[in-house]
């Protein structure tokens, strides 16, 4: 059991599951063939049933085109002649409902995609919907994102999109059985704060639907159906680490100067607009990172320019007085928007993601980049390229930046033209050239999430080899020593914003390189405040360049807790 988002939780389970099936689950043997042609009518009612309630419901909130889908889809369950085709397989082929439903609708949907009207194209994703549901009526489960209690969600796995379709106010914690620490799903969770462990095993596949659970996401334990006296026991756990929390915010808005007097800057990382105010109740000096996928992961299509300004400009408005780094999107790898059509991958992180995506998709990169340069107005807000592999990227972003403002001084719409230009180093051949590429910016930032996952060769969502995945490596130190020596020499700013900075562990030698801001989630600051607060940073840099010469990251490790461990060794609230 891995913990990944600290935190505890108590409530009943509910199991996520996708609507999709393997073709084994679909492919499962039969006892007769009425009884496949039974079930398959049945399903067909129950969808049929949960379509019009569906319909009925959503007429006082939905647009027409919406409704429209609803009504295709009655119309097809209503077709005799298709519905005579799926029995037909059934009986012909002696197949499973689930699969016969999987077969002809395929043919059906592949027939649509085949043709060139876009509108047709679309109603293949409709055809695909349906064919979801009437297979989750087959299997009995419940559509997927609906909670009727709060509860403790439990999964194989979980894409960002998931993490941000669930209802909120109705996630207590996620157990999954894959993923990884700084997956995006990881990052979601983190941001909600909600706690989350990693299970290793199949737990989502065990757990029952009226099981309750007790979710220890410090220890990284899940019991099932605990005693009474257990349940008793962790209401008394939960009550102490609330305690530290309060205790630990109460302090999080004193300086954070290193015991030698060097200040520290910390900033917060967020993506949605209500983790501001959380951010500055918890000390944060600024947004380090926006990120901005959730403004996309969030709702059906693209936002639009005007609703991306509205969001920048609250951000910028809200921290009046602060910087906030707007990151530009970082769609791809893990963060896939159903809207953008995004091809399958074979190695989606080595692929189309970040900066390549919006120098290839420019109508989207430039609605961006307008709504950011109009949002600016208090002149707080900077910008920031993810994944940035080589001087290019740099140089076509500002250009096309230049051709954002001229469209806007033509169309006279009030904007300001200046804006600090940063670059994530996220990639090693970044960092490998960071004395090149930190001259053509105005900051840099690391993304050790994705530094670690790019240096070692490490998907970052794969539990499976998650040991091999350690941002104290000493491949991903030197790199980042390298960094900070070109950009001190060249006078950047340079900071963090990878899960790195809330790692305890990883602070002194952090400090000891030379990094002046961090940027981490909003919970993790005032317990990062406090320990930044009981080092020195003269000590840190003898432990760093110690460190970074060692030949495993293990060792590495090693003595990072050794070294922290000693510094907090006599402080109640650092458990
Ligand atoms: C990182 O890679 O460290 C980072 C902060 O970006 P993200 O986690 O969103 O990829
Ligand atoms: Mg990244």
């Amino acid at each position: 059991m891995v913990p990944i988002v600290s935190g505890m939780a108590m409530g009943p389970a509910y199991q996520f599951r996708k609507l999709s099936f393997t073709v084994n689950e679909l492919d499962y043997p039969i006892e007769s063939i009425k009884a496949e042609i039974d079930r398959f009518r049945l399903a067909c009612h129950k969808t049929l049933t949960l379509l019009s309630k569906t319909k009925e419901l959503s007429s006082a909130v939905y647009d027409d085109q919406f409704l429209e889908i609803f009504e295709s889809q009655i119309a097809l369950l209503d077709d005799d002649i298709f519905l005579s085709e799926i029995e037909a397989h059934i009986r012909d082929k002696k197949s499973s409902a689930a699969m016969a439903v999987f077969t002809v609708f395929r043919e059906k949907m592949d027939y649509f995609m085949g043709l060139k009207n876009e509108y047709f194209r679309e109603r293949a994703m409709d055809i695909q919907d349906l064919k979801n549901k009437i297979l989750h009526a087959i299997f009995g489960v419940g559509t997927e994102y609906q909670i009727s209690v709060p509860s403790v969600i439990f999964a194989d796995y979980l894409s960002p999109s998931d993490t941000v379709h669930f209802n909120r106010n109705l996630i207590l914690g996620f157990v999954t059985d894959t993923g990884g620490r700084t997956s995006h799903a990881a990052i979601v969770a983190r941001s909600l704060n909600l706690p989350y462990v990693i299970n290793n095993q199949t737990l989502s596949k065990i757990v029952q639907a009226d099981d309750f659970i007790i979710l220890d996401a410090h220890a990284g334990h899940v019991i099932i159906n605990p005693t009474e006296k257990t349940i008793g026991s962790y209401k008394k756990l939960k009550k102490k680490y609330t305690h530290i929390v309060l205790e630990l915010k109460k302090e999080s808005g004193l300086p954070t100067v290193t015991r030698d007097g060097i200040p520290i800057e910390i900033a917060a990382n967020v993506e949605f607009l209500n983790e501001l105010a959380e951010a500055q109740s918890c000390g944060a000096q600024g947004i380090g990172l926006f990120r901005t996928e959730g403004i996309f992961l969030e709702k059906e299509g693209l936002p639009d320019e005007e609703e991306q300004y509205h969001v920048y400009r609250r951000a910028s408005e809200e921290l009046k007085d602060q910087t906030v780094i707007i990151r530009s999107l970082d769609a791809g790898g893990d963060k896939i928007l159903k809207e953008l059509d995004h091809p399958v991958e074979q190695n989606p992180f080595l692929g189309w993601r970040a900066i390549r995506f919006c120098l290839d998709e420019r109508e989207i990169f430039k609605t961006q980049l307008r709504a950011i340069l109009r949002a600016n107005i208090n002149n707080n807000l900077k910008l920031m390229l993810p994944m940035v592999s080589s001087l290019r990227e740099i140089q076509e972003t500002k250009s096309v930046l230049d051709e954002v403002r001229l469209a806007l001084k033509q169309e006279k719409i009030p904007f300001n033209p200046k804006i600090d230009l940063g670059i994530m180093i996220e990639i090693p051949s970044a960092a490998l050239m960071s004395d090149v590429v930190a001259r053509e910016v105005d900051f840099i930032s690391f993304g050790t999430n994705d530094l670690t996952q790019y240096t070692l060769a490490v998907d970052r969502t794969n539990q499976k080899i998650a040991k091999y995945f350690n941002d104290l490596h000493p491949a991903v130190l030197r790199l980042m020593q390298l960094t900070i020596k070109n950009a001190r020499a060249l006078k950047k700013e340079i900071s963090i914003c990878g899960e790195m900075a809330a790692n305890q562990e990883a602070i002194p030698i952090l400090l000891g390189l030379g990094l002046r801001k961090l940027s981490m989630s909003p919970n993790a600051i005032p317990r990062i405040k406090k320990i930044i607060r009981m080092l020195n940073a003269a000590e840190c840099e003898k432990f760093a360049n110690r460190v970074v010469t060692l030949p495993s990251e293990s060792e590495i490790q090693q003595e990072a807790k050794k070294f922290i461990e000693k510094t907090i060794a006599n402080e109640d609230l650092l458990i």
